[in-house]
């Protein structure tokens, strides 16, 4: 059957011995659950909502060959016998809502943050602290054969294929690249030696698991680091893949050592996706397009321009389950939109915690948070239509519970509306539009340009009453606060309150590093920034002519000269993502933004900001003062003492703590309040 609105994206992929249903691939992520063997019943679940939402393919979580190629000591694995069992419980939960799931096996090499670990020369990565053994005859043997033994074990364990992992700089790429491989024997040197071990590591799996299994291939198409490999080499190695017996090849962008961003926020949808269709032209199997593709008119759009025949998303479905079947139901406006803030999926990830996800706090806790209908449902006002709030009010809406949710503005979003603002921050606009059809749908009584008093609620006869009314910017005490220069950082985004030349930002938190972009954004450059703008900003040369792809970066025009600064003596943006930190920071870097630490504010005056920092006074002729100083808890609605006959108070997202405070941590406990009521 062809389907009207996406006819390419639903189409099924026939691959001979079997076929997918549509054109979908749920990518590779570490969740964290597949590392504990206690954990499977929960990572089944996890599994088994996103094949009853609809995909095509899962592919799970990296999993080791062996100990050497473990990720995390005491990684997840599948190289005995007695790990079958847990692995089972994964592909029933799959199978029995008819969807399909392949393993991923991925060695780490010299990127396992482990003592033993192994690469093809003994060269360090610049992020793990262990310095790798390159590998003997003897140890390239046993790694093939622990891939070979992997995928038999995945055979038996019900899984429909096996996806290698060959990208990213992980090992089969470290020994692909002359970056990380020195070796002069057969396994190094030319690029027919160098690929030995990827096109061995093919052919012995499917030596062992026969023909009728899926086997893809995650193949580092453009590595963005030096010594990475040319277009030629790509190719080259693409075409023996495929030969050894690759059915589906997937495409993998950028080490995790390089210095260009490749799915952060900033990254334009689909960056990458001409990349694939020219890998595509040169080999006959199935090729997939990864990478910043969220959404299905994208997806859609790339496949008809014929970039490739599979579209892989990971993040998208920790966003959303549902996501291939709100698409096939003409309702891709439902679609709980991933915005590729990484904040709790990969920092989750790096820091060793359980992956979730910003949007969808069930994400991985499928189990745990629960959203079931309410035996006796509550009438609950909600006051603030900020994340936490939209989030709280969806919830208890969906368990039943008559709700009306109020906010003083004309729209809901709160901060989000002024983050979206911010360039390369366009995604955000996607979270407010999910949860304002979501409140239409869910018929919450929706009461905008609404300022609630105390008073107002009391009287009303509510059983529940959810203060989210968010944060207050916070004025620090400085001689000159008032000065006429001096703006906040809603005055401008919000505002839009014009801002001079010169600049001096207050507060380098995460705030200020946007006000930072935002100010020395280009303004003849569109926004969202388009794709060959963006490749140019980050030297990115998508033909690969040279080497890994690296071009020299275009020299960038901001319009402003700015300063960032803090109080602390800490490197500036030490506290942004762990994932995300060094984009932001090298973004302000290349646009000539000066960043202060240790600095003591003065005063404010006719002449600028006057400072003093390393025991040295200056004085930063700035036109203008922008304060980005952190926020205060607005929760004036709350009573001093719980309401004698009266309703429930509660108080979630900003109003209830404003430091350390995200819409992760909003998002989630205006969901668990839900979830509780
Ligand atoms: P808010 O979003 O502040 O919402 C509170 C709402 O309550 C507002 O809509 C307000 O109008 C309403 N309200 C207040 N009083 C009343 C009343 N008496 N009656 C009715 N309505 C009332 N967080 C991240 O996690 N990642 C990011 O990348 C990120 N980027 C950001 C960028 C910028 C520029 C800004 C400003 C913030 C950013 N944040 C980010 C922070 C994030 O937006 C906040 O943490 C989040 O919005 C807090 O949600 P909240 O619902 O508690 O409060
Ligand atoms: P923040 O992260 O708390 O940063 C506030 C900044 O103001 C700090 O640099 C602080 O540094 C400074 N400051 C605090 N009190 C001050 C005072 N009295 N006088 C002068 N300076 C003062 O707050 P934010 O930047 O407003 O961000 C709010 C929340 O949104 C945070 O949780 C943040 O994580 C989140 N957010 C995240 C992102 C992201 O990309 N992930 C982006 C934006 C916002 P010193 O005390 O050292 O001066
Ligand atoms: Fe996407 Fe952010 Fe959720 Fe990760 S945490 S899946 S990046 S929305």
């Amino acid at each position: 059957m062809t389907h009207s609105l996406y006819p390419q994206l639903l189409a099924p992929l026939d691959l001979g011995f079997t076929s997918l249903k549509n054109r979908v691939i749920m990518g590779s992520m570490h969740t964290g659950l597949e590392d504990r063997f206690y954990n499977y019943g929960k990572l089944a679940a996890f599994y088994r909502e996103r094949a009853r939402g609809g995909v095509g393919l899962i592919v799970t979580g990296g999993i080791s060959p062996n100990r050497q190629g473990w990720l995390l000591p005491f990684g997840g694995t599948l190289n005995f016998l007695g790990d079958v069992p847990n692995h089972r419980r994964v592909t029933r939960a799959v199978h029995e809502e008819g969807g399909k799931i392949v393993l991923q096996i991925l060695h780490a090499g010299r990127y396992g943050y482990q003592p033993f670990v192994v690469s093809a020369s003994n060269l360090k990565s610049p992020i793990s602290k262990f310095k790798p053994k390159a590998l003997d005859a003897a140890g390239i043997e046993s790694t093939i054969a622990a891939y070979a033994r992997c995928a038999r074990l995945a055979k038996l364990a019900g899984y429909d294929g096996v996806e290698v992992m060959g990208s990213e700089g992980y090992l089969l790429n470290q020994f692909l690249c002359a970056r990380t491989n020195k070796r002069t024997d057969e396994w190094g040197g030319p690029i027919e030696n160098r690929m030995r071990l990827a096109v061995e590591v093919v052919r012995r799996i499917r030596a062992v698991a026969g023909p009728d299994f899926i086997l893809m291939y995650r193949h580092s198409v453009l590595d963005l680091v030096e010594g990475g490999n040319t277009w030629d080499e790509v190719v080259a190695v693409a075409k023996a893949l495929e030969e050894a017996g690759v059915t589906i090849l997937n495409t993998g962008y950028g080490w995790h050592e390089a210095r260009v961003p490749t799915i952060v926020t900033s990254v334009p949808r689909a960056a990458f996706a001409e990349v694939a269709g020219r890998l595509r032209r040169e080999v006959s199997i199935p090729v997939v397009a990864s990478n910043r593709i969220n959404m299905p008119g994208d997806a859609e759009a790339l496949l008809g321009r014929g970039e490739a025949d599979l579209v892989s998303m990971a993040r998208p479905f920790l966003a959303d389950p549902d996501w291939v079947a709100k698409a096939a139901g003409g309702r891709a406006d439902e679609i709980n939109t991933c915005i590729a803030c990484n904040q709790a999926c990969l920092d989750h990830t790096f820091s060793n915690r359980r992956a979730s996800c910003l949007v969808n706090p069930r994400a991985c806790h499928e189990t745990e948070l629960v959203f079931s209908k309410s035996a006796r449902p509550r009438h609950v006002a909600v006051v603030g239509a900020g994340p936490a709030g939209l989030s709280a009010a969806t919830v208890a809406a969906e368990r039943g519970h008559r709700v009306t949710l109020f906010d003083a503005l004309d729209r809901v979003g709160g901060q989000f509306n002024v983050a979206m603002r911010v360039p390369g921050k366009e995604e955000f606009a996607e979270t407010i539009r999910y949860f304002g059809r979501r409140i239409e749908l869910l018929g919450v009584d929706l009461q905008l340009n609404r300022r609630v008093s105390r008073e107002e609620l009391l009287a009303a006869g509510y059983d529940d009453v959810i203060v989210a009314t968010g944060i207050t910017t916070r004025k620090p005490k400085i001689e000159g606060i008032d000065h006429p220069k001096v703006l906040s950082y809603l005055d401008v985004l919000r505002e839009g309150r014009p801002v001079g030349r010169r600049v001096a930002i207050i507060g380098a938190g995460g705030v200020g590093f946007d006000m930072g972009e935002f100010l020395v954004h280009d303004p003849s450059v569109p926004l969202p920034v388009p794709k060959a703008h963006w490749m140019g900003e980050w030297g990115v040369d998508p033909e690969a002519g040279t080497p890994g792809g690296l071009a020299p970066p275009v020299k960038p025009h901001p319009p402003r000269e700015v300063w960032l600064l803090q109080r602390k003596s800490t490197r500036p943006g030490a506290g942004l993502g762990k994932t995300s930190g060094w984009v932001h920071r090298a973004t302000l870097v290349r646009n000539g933004v000066q960043m202060l630490a240790g600095v003591q504010y003065e005063r404010i005056d006719d002449a600028g900001l006057h400072i003093t920092v390393g025991g040295e006074r200056r004085l930063l002729e700035v036109d203008n003062v922008v304060v980005c100083a952190g926020q205060e808890s607005l929760a004036e609605l709350m009573p001093a003492q719980p309401v004698q006959g009266g309703p429930r108070f509660h108080k979630i997202g900003g109003a209830a703590l404003a430091s350390e405070l995200d819409a992760k941590r909003a998002i989630r406990e205006g969901a668990e309040l839900g979830a509780r009521l």
